[in-house]
């Protein structure tokens, strides 16, 4: 029954070779699991995209702190696999650590660029460890696209930056991010909210539209952020950051009247780290 659950490189290469070799084309959606509506989206285009599709569920632990919650991280493999299912994809590419790392594993892949600042200023080893995972990923299933969420916004531009930089043959692929009704955006994460928190969380998204929609309507960032700050803050968030960046290589802003603007935040409630981003459009 599909999906076949493939825990090998070896044995992925085999399908996809036997797919090439009837030239059909090929998708991947990379995912850690505890799949959401998020995910299911990036899955759902990369059905349109392509002829098969392949998800991979991997928890990787070099993209993880030591203080961070690898261990603790939601692992729901069963019915992950469930979902997919029922959206017919082929293959869910689910390796072991060793597979993925033997003992003698000694590279990693670094990404200046895009990488620079934001998450890595608060997680110095996240974008090498996702870098790292992503080509070991799509050099394994060489598919023509991937899909990636716009949710994790910085992750997209590293991720399409190093295959674009290694010459991988892979097209990356950026999807919506994907909110409740109240704006706060899937993650596997939220599953760490307790009520209190969750009912607090959507101020995150709320200060941030506001802070954009002041400044699509002219006002200057300075004082749009700061009051975005103040009500994150006062709705109970430690901010990490709130920033607003270049949208396409999200270097510091040059003219914010005519740059393309992204908003990326990162913010702490209770023991839960939530991350968001927005477009900002130019003042008309
Ligand atoms: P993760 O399992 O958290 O590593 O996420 C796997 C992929 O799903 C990444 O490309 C994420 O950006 C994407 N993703 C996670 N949450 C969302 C969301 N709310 N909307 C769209 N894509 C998402």
């Amino acid at each position: 029954m599909k999906p076949d659950t493939v825990r090998t490189r070896a044995d992925l290469k085999q399908i996809v070779d036997e797919w090439r070799r009837s030239r059909l084309t090929v998708a991947m959606v990379p995912t850690m699991g505890a799949l959401h509506a998020g995910h299911l989206a990036l899955v759902r285009a990369a059905s349109e995209a392509a002829d098969r599709v392949v998800v991979t569920l991997f928890v990787n632990p070099k993209q993880f702190g030591p203080a961070e919650d690898f261990g603790s991280y939601p692992r729901t493999e069963d019915s992950d696999r469930a979902l997919l299912a029922e959206l017919g994809v082929d293959v869910l590419f689910a390796p072991s650590a060793a597979e993925m790392y033997p003992d003698s594993f000694a590279t990693s892949v670094s990404v200046g660029g895009p990488a620079e600042g934001l998450e890595t200023a608060f997680r110095p080893h996240f974008f090498s460890g996702v870098a790292t995972v992503v080509a070991k990923l799509l050099i394994a299933g060489m598919p023509d696209r991937a899909f990636f969420g716009e949710k994790d916004y910085q992750q997209l531009l590293v991720v399409r930056r190093m295959a674009a930089d290694l010459g991988l043959p892979t097209e990356i692929v950026g999807c919506p991010t994907v909110r409740e009704p109240d704006g706060l955006a899937l993650s596997s994460r939220n599953a760490y909210l307790d009520a209190r928190e969750r009912a607090a969380a959507p101020a995150l998204h709320r200060g941030m539209a506001e802070a954009a929609e002041r400044i699509r309507s002219g006002e200057p960032p300075e004082p749009a952020i700061a009051d975005a700050l103040a009500a994150i803050r006062g709705a109970g968030f430690v901010v990490d950051y709130l920033e607003i960046r270049n949208a396409d290589t999200l270097a510091p802003v040059a003219d914010w009247r005519k740059d393309p603007l992204r908003m990326l935040a990162a913010a702490r409630l209770g023991r839960t780290r939530l991350i968001d981003n927005i477009p900002v459009p130019n003042p008309a």
